[in-house]
């Protein structure tokens, strides 16, 4: 099963010997969402769950406020296996983890993937900005990616909230597309 195979993965030697858990993804296999963040951060290293931080929470909140609760989302991470100190995932990390992640699209073949931030945006894009990218539908390789802002951008707040805002209209799209 490609959960246990991704459970035993040791190609991040730094990630392999301080993870506490690989977090391999949550959510039902015939999901017709599936939100892609980055890499998981101690709340999600210590109970092997994605966005379960303060990310997650804000993320729960504002799936519920557009009809569509988390338990019907899936949920994955470019990078499985936390950077230790929260550091950035670095290339060959985000390159090692980048088959798991394929077959993991392949296996929940979704409607639709919603990337949150630039990093996961930038897996599926290529090099990129947020800004030039986000709130549209791309097609990569046969599937819609509908890019937005992490929700930490969210929580940071910014300049009269305007990643929150954006945020909720990237749900609120990615609802009605999936619907
Ligand atoms: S981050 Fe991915 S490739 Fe690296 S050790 Fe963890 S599961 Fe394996």
């Amino acid at each position: 099963m490609l959960a246990d195979e991704v459970r035993a993965c040791t190609r991040c030697p730094e990630l392999a010997a301080t993870r506490t858990q690989v977090v391999v993804g949550s959510g039902p296999p015939d999901a017709r969402l599936v939100v892609v963040g980055e890499a998981p951060g101690a709340v999600e290293d210590e109970t092997g769950t994605p966005f379960v931080g303060r990310s997650g929470q804000l993320l729960d909140k504002l799936l519920d406020e557009v009809g569509l609760p988390r338990a019907r989302v899936a949920v994955i991470n470019t990078v499985k296996c936390r950077p230790p100190g929260n550091r950035l995932p670095t290339r060959s990390e985000t390159a090692n983890c980048r088959p798991w992640t394929t077959r993991q699209l392949a296996e929940l073949s979704p409607e639709l993937v919603l990337t949150l931030g630039l990093s996961a945006a930038t897996w599926f894009l290529g090099r990129t900005t947020l800004g030039a990218v986000r709130g549209r539908v791309h097609e990569v390789e046969g599937r819609r990616v509908l890019p937005t802002y992490h929700p930490a951008a969210a929580l940071r707040g910014g300049p009269r909230g305007e990643a929150m805002t954006r945020l909720r209209e990237d749900l609120a799209l990615a609802v009605r597309l999936v619907a």
